[in-house]
């Protein structure tokens, strides 16, 4: 900063009328800018959607193709869904249309809820999206982050609205207003989504539920091709091996199996019925009706058919005596076994098989239709001597295939989770670097004592703020953070909306602990990327000798006062009319140099470089005199417990050199140092311990030097 200013013979003096003259041109022309910006943003903030016009009327042509290309016409639905337009192509029903303002009333960063208006497929892809209006701060007039998220929302285009938002830019693409970005897009999604599902009749369940809605027609061989049913088949061959394999070859069966080795003994196939494609394909519409419509809603079926000789139901199951059991049958799942009478058998059609039955199992037996069962068929073998016994002849197992379950749409990760997930990077650089500076300020005794080390330390930092910082990741702490910290209290507590940018929580957190430990000027001196790139570019102007002036210390206290004034109108305003409020904020040019790189209106841009001029003839004047975050901080800085810089008793009387040092004028005549002016920029620091240019330092080196040349006392000359 300047500790090399009074080296190069930069001294204040030097040019003092040419910076009045400067200063002077500086203010009228601020005037004047300031003025044209209350225009400008005065005329962006009407045409509030207090009472937006009908969806078909802000469906104009142009909106139209822009958010549904290739789309002929809209018509204004009444069909007592959410609101919505159908959009046709000629006659046909391509999609839907929709506004966020009427569908969800999403507010972003401010608290009036912004109006995008989209476009969805009846597949679910969104169309495109096109802002129509908001009052997010941190866009209003920008005109470089209003590309970015008109590029963000473009990025949409495509996706299934069901899906979210993968595959998107993500948020941080509009950095600096990521809070906006993020709700915006996750509005347009939420409401396509919402405007979707109730003209597609899709069933909205909040837990794992079996599909009795959709239907396809399918063959059997389709259905057990695709997993809907399983199928077993035994030939006569495998009868033989499995009665080997169970000791019980040569016994009789009870059904003899006839003809070749090849030829089917039993071709069981089961599956579960309840979804009308397996059910109503497998058994039959009238089997399926007779499920739905005679039984208790709830009721579970399975579909088990067979061809071949063996017959799974048994011989006696139409036997009163034999209690109509079908004894050569059983479903298993986990521990329990359920076991059927006729009773519970409804006829099926011969699609699946000779024998074929919808089998409806009992109400209070706990069956799962998630959880995966088998169907055994057992037979029995007689041995030579008249004994009798049951095997294992087939077993199917099953698990509903996941098609046929609809699960609750998964609830959305919360905004503020989802930005500290995507924001894990950013968050990782700027602890590090708080982590160094905190390390740096700590020690910066050994750093000042190097001046070189000391600049370089310095210069680096300040480059790493401003581009970093400020122009890579966006997070310029501004008063408009401030004032909505201190809303906070006034309206419902959200805190997901304050976590919801990750690198301005950390700088908030950060400064506020810094407030507490140092004051001010850590944030102002280190962190403020305006504030950094007013310092780097004072610097290349020193060493083009370009005048510098400072007020009068008279003067300068009266303007240090300014800023105090421009805090309390731009809280007061922005508490009672908060357009008028966005317009003061605009005393800040934090949006125009630093989150839009310059990249806006010209009014802004004038204002912006009238301050940056400014700051070329006199260090810092907007952080010294106009800056109302920078007040607002001065303010709070009485709470620091920590004095990092030293004094000596000769600082202010007789020493003056380090209120010379100051750049910004922070160290009274005294000697004391005005702490809630100070930017802890540490320029005094570093001449505060220079043995060569502070005078009781420079006295003691040269003591000790004279000391060391001295002969020792009785020796020899
Ligand atoms: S006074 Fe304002 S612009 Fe200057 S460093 Fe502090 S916050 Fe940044
Ligand atoms: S008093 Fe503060 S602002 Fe002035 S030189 Fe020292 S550290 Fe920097």
């Amino acid at each position: 900063m300047g500790a090399g200013q009074e080296a190069s013979g930069l001294g204040h003096r030097s040019g003092k009328v040419q910076g009045a003259g400067v200063l002077a041109f500086v203010v009228l022309l601020a005037a004047a800018v300031l003025a044209a910006i209350g225009l400008v943003a005065a005329a962006s903030a009407q045409g509030a959607p207090d009472a937006p016009a009908a969806l078909v009327q802000r469906l104009t042509p142009e909106v139209l193709a822009e958010i549904f290309p290739g789309a002929t016409g809209v018509r204004e639905l009444a069909d007592g869904g959410p609101p919505a337009a159908s959009v046709h192509s000629g006659e046909t029903l391509v999609g839907y249309a929709f506004s966020t303002l009427d569908v969800l009333r999403a507010p972003g960063y401010s608290t009036t809820p912004f109006d995008i208006v989209a476009g969805v497929t009846l597949k679910g892809q969104v169309t495109g999206a096109k802002v129509l209006f908001h009052r997010e701060p941190y866009l209003i007039n920008d005109t470089h982050r209003t590309r970015l998220l008109t590029e963000l929302l473009g990025s949409l285009a495509g996706l299934e609205a069901r899906v979210g938002a993968v595959g998107a830019l993500p948020p941080q693409h509009v950095a600096g207003a990521t809070i906006s970005a993020r709700a915006m897009r996750n509005a347009v999604l939420e409401g396509a989504g919402i405007v979707l599902r109730f003209r597609s009749g899709a069933q909205i369940v909040t837990e794992p539920t079996v599909d009795t809605l959709n239907f396809r027609p399918m063959t059997a061989e389709e259905l057990i091709a695709d997993g809907s049913l399983r199928q077993v088949i035994v030939t006569n061959a495998d009868l033989e091996r499995i009665m080997a394999e169970a000791g019980l070859a040569g016994h009789e069966l009870e059904v003899e199996p006839w003809g070749k080795p090849e030829a089917i003994y039993i071709d069981f196939r089961v599956g579960y019925a309840n979804p009308p494609t397996i059910g109503r394909n497998g058994a039959g519409q009238w089997s399926f009706d007779h499920l739905t419509e005679e039984r208790p809603p709830g009721t579970h079926a399975l579909i088990l058919a067979s061809h071949g000789r063996y017959d799974f139901r048994g011989s006696k199951y139409r036997n009163m005596s034999h209690g109509f059991r079908l004894e050569r049958l059983q479903v298993i799942q986990g521990e329990k076994t359920f076991e059927f009478t006729a009773q519970d058998l409804i006829g099926a059609n011969y699609a699946l098989g000779r024998v074929a039955h919808l089998v409806i199992l009992p109400q209070s037996g706990g069956f799962d239709p998630f959880a995966p069962w088998r169907a055994e068929v057992h037979a029995t073998a007689r041995a030579p001597d008249g004994t009798e016994k049951r095997f294992l002849l087939a077993a199917a197992d099953y698990v509903l295939p996941d098609r046929y379950v609809l699960l609750p749409e998964p609830a959305p990760t919360p905004a503020w989770v989802e930005a500290w997930q995507e924001g894990a990077r950013d968050v990782a650089i700027l602890a590090a670097a708080l982590g160094l500076l905190t390390v740096g300020l700590a020690y910066q005794q050994r750093i000042v004592r190097n001046r070189a080390l000391y600049r370089w330390v310095r210069l680096g930092f300040l480059s790493f703020t401003l581009v970093w910082i400020g122009w890579i990741a966006g997070a310029q702490l501004s008063i408009v953070h401030l004032i909505n910290y201190l809303a906070a209290p006034l309206g419902d507590l959200d805190l997901a909306f304050y976590l919801a940018e990750p690198l301005i929580v950390i700088l908030s957190l950060y400064t506020l602990a810094s407030l507490v430990w140092l004051g001010r000027g850590v944030f102002c001196g280190w962190l403020c990327p305006f504030g950094a790139m007013q310092e780097l570019l004072a610097n290349i102007a020193r060493a083009l000798r370009v005048p510098q002036w400072n007020p009068s210390e008279r003067l300068q206290t009266r303007l240090w006062n300014l800023k105090y004034v421009i805090l309390a109108v731009v809280v007061t305003l922005a508490f009672t009319a908060p357009d008028a409020g966005a317009v003061a904020a605009e005393v800040e040019p934090f949006k125009t140099a630093i989150t839009a790189i310059f990249d806006r209106a010209l009014p802004y841009l004038l204002w912006a470089l009238v301050l940056l001029t400014a700051g070329l003839v006199t260090e810092r004047a907007f952080c010294r005199f106009l800056c109302p975050l920078g007040a607002a901080l001065a303010i709070l800085d009485r709470l620091h417990i920590v004095e990092l810089l030293e004094r000596k008793p000769e600082c202010g009387a007789p020493c003056r050199l380090c209120e010379r040092s100051c750049p910004v004028k922070a160290i009274g005549r005294s000697g004391t140092i005005k702490m809630n002016e100070c930017f802890q920029c540490l320029d005094c620091m570093v001449e505060f311990h220079d043995d060569r240019r502070c005078p009781p330092l420079a006295k003691l080196r040269k003591q000790a030097t004279r000391a060391a040349a001295a002969p020792p006392i009785g020796g020899h000359a």
